[in-house]
């Protein structure tokens, strides 16, 4: 079966009309032509990529109905929700509904009134739905299979489920309806696998590039935590985010003093009960502004698109999960921040964490590995961008992106060949037997008991860095350890050891430069919509409002409120921010000129189009 490159006349009729899109973006056009031609595909693209439409409007053209199986049960309302809303005939079956209402949609689906259908993994494999399925493909009304998130089929993922292993038998029942499985997952294991086990070998693969370009990136060393935080956080005032923390204890804590500080933040962990979970979630999912401080407990299925930052205070495990959980700001392609901190201390955590884990010495060498290129990323002095995407694997043509914090104000470089030596000689003269706390007293020549005491006080090295400040000292010792020169001892409580890599910087044979860090991270170009992120994808709103267009997109934003309160739906099902901030730029008057709008459809129009020509007549008029 061959497919056109692009898709059908009828599908782009789809995309104009149901979804009030002007144009596919990327891949779409490609894979909708592919999967409406019957063919089998294998989707990769980031998360905000647009996948949805990859599977939802080859179903809308085909005949009957397209199966979508998601593992993600707390999503599958949501995304009928906002299906219905754009007047396309969506239902879902979950563990979730009663034996009345699964019934009543399995009728429908019979029926041929459902277009799309949402099942759990669990309950696709039942002989029940399997003949229900059966009986479709019979009567030619089973348009396709999606298989969304599915690196779920991957063992060596985080989110495996035993269930897609068996998704195989699609492929052996209903050996000719198209199937079209999608991941934001990039590395290589795992796309082997996804085709393997979903019997996918011949599936035309799809790869967008993984870059975010709407996401901005900054790094920095951190000072005082909650000071930088807050100042963060000032300059995103009511915009939703996630704010990570390793620990349950800490993800507590932040919250607390957040909310004390006058922030709306909730808190999120696998301690809390699953009420409280799912409420605070909940509450995250459709009010506006929520800050959401959690452990990496709260993920995979949060798609929320207008999350404005992610912001870290510590360290994630590797640069993939740093990817994965940045990559959950600005799915809807507007401006967001990743913003991280970083210290000594992580440093020194997660060197303990992992040697002192029960694993096997391979699995802690890897361990160790991805560390070392997240450190990498810290320390670099180059793009962030360049650097997340090579690691990837993906090859970088420009040398700046104009949108991560190198780029913006390049780090300057000091020599701190000298300012190595003394570290890894105060190390070694106090006999490698002390932590990073206690060598940086010797070396500024504090003159404490314990100094006194151990008789370090007359050591050569003894004060001999005192005119350099503490910080820089904990940013030298944590190159020193980033750079396998120094390792940290977890049996002797984190004691610091020289390593044999360390003879020749020890000797003043390997010159050292280390990137000068910031008192204060540059100000993130902050606001809902800079120019820099936004220009680069089609469509988007310009960076400025006027006091008459942000007087239009007030009265909108509290329109939206009240709408989605009366229909009980999250504000973004009613409208995206974006959607909003078009209107409130180009100020439609009439229903014609509101369908020009992106992401106005007819369902849209029919809804809420003369509220929304209202809304604009009274604010600009
Ligand atoms: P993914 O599932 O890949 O994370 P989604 O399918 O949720 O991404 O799409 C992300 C956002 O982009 C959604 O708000 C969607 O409506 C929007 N979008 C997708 N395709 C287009 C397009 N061709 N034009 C405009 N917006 C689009
Ligand atoms: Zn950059």
């Amino acid at each position: 079966m061959d497919s056109s490159p692009h898709a059908s006349a009828r599908a782009l009729e789809v995309l104009n009309r149901t979804f009030g899109y002007p144009a596919f973006r990327g891949h779409q056009s490609a894979i909708i032509g592919h999967v409406e031609a019957g063919n089998d595909a294998l989707v990769l693209m980031p998360t905000g990529g647009g996948k949805s439409l990859c599977y939802q409007i080859p179903a809308l053209v085909r005949n009957g109905v397209g199966i979508v199986v998601s593992p993600l049960i707390a999503l599958m309302q949501d995304q009928v929700d906002a299906l219905l809303e754009l007047g396309i005939s969506a239902a879902f079956l979950n563990s979730s509904q009663s034996l009345d209402e699964a019934n009543a949609t399995e009728r429908q689906v019979r029926a041929g009134e459902i277009k799309l259908l949402y099942v759990a993994p669990e309950r696709v494999l039942t002989e029940r739905f399997l003949s229900l399925l059966e009986s479709l493909d019979a009567k030619d009304q089973l348009g396709l299979f999606a298989i969304d998130e599915a690196h779920c089929v991957s063992q060596w993922g985080h989110d495996f489920r035993a269930d897609y292993l068996q998704l195989a038998v699609l492929a052996e029942r209903f050996p000719s309806v198209p199937r079209v499985a999608l991941t934001a997952t990039a590395d290589a294991l795992t796309r082997t696998e996804m085709r393997e086990r979903l019997r996918l070998t011949e599936a035309r693969e799809f790869c967008a590039s993984f870059d975010r370009p709407n996401i901005h990136y900054t790094i920095a060393e951190r000072t005082d935590d909650k000071k930088q935080l807050k100042k963060f956080l000032q300059n995103h005032q009511d915009e939703s985010g996630i704010v990570y923390c390793l620990s349950r204890k800490k993800v507590d804590a932040t919250a607390e003093w957040l909310c004390a500080a006058g922030f709306p933040a909730l808190a999120y962990h696998a301690g809390m009960s699953a009420d409280e979970r799912r409420d605070n979630q909940s509450r995250f999912l459709r009010e506006d502004g929520i800050i959401m401080v959690a452990t990496i407990a709260f993920g995979m299925g949060i798609d929320k698109p207008d999350v404005r930052f992610v912001a870290h205070l510590d360290l994630p495990k590797s640069v993939e999960s740093y990817y994965q959980e940045t990559g959950r700001a600005g799915r809807d392609g507007d401006a967001a921040q990743a913003w991280m901190l970083y210290g000594l201390s992580d440093v020194v955590q997660q060197a303990r964490f992992i040697d002192g884990s029960e694993a096997n010495e391979e699995f802690k060498r890897a361990a160790r590995i991805k560390l070392d290129s997240l450190l990498g990323l810290c320390e670099t002095t180059a793009c962030r961008r360049g650097r997340l995407l090579s690691y990837f694997g993906e090859a970088v043509t420009a040398e700046t992106c104009g949108n991560c914090d190198n780029c913006e104000t390049p780090p300057e470089q000091w020599d701190a060949t000298e300012a190595c030596r003394m570290a890894l000689s105060a190390i070694y003269r106090t006999g490698q037997r002390y932590g990073a706390a206690y060598i940086i007293d010797v070396i500024r020549g504090a003159t404490n008991e314990n100094v006194r005491n151990r008789g370090h006080a007359s050591l050569p090295v003894f004060g001999i860095g005192k005119a350099t400040p503490e910080r820089t000292w904990r940013n030298v010792l944590r190159q020193l350890i980033t750079h396998g020169w120094v390792e940290v001892d977890v049996q002797a409580f984190g004691a610091l050891r020289l390593t044999d890599a360390a003879r020749p910087v020890l000797r003043g044979e390997t010159p050292v430069m280390l990137r000068v860090e910031r008192m204060e991270e540059p100000a993130a170009k902050s606001g809902k919509f800079t120019k820099a992120a936004t220009a680069k994808r089609s469509g988007a709103p310009a960076p400025d409002l006027s006091p008459t267009q942000q007087r239009v997109f007030d009265a909108l934003k509290a329109w939206r409120l009240d709408a989605a309160r009366a229909n009980r739906l999250p504000a973004y099902v009613i409208l995206h921010d974006r959607v909003l901030v078009e209107i409130a730029e180009t100020q439609p008057t009439t229903l014609t000129e509101l369908h020009g709008i992106s992401g106005i459809g007819q369902a849209k129009i029919d809804r809420y189009g003369s509220a929304i020509v209202a809304c604009v007549r009274a604010m600009a008029g």
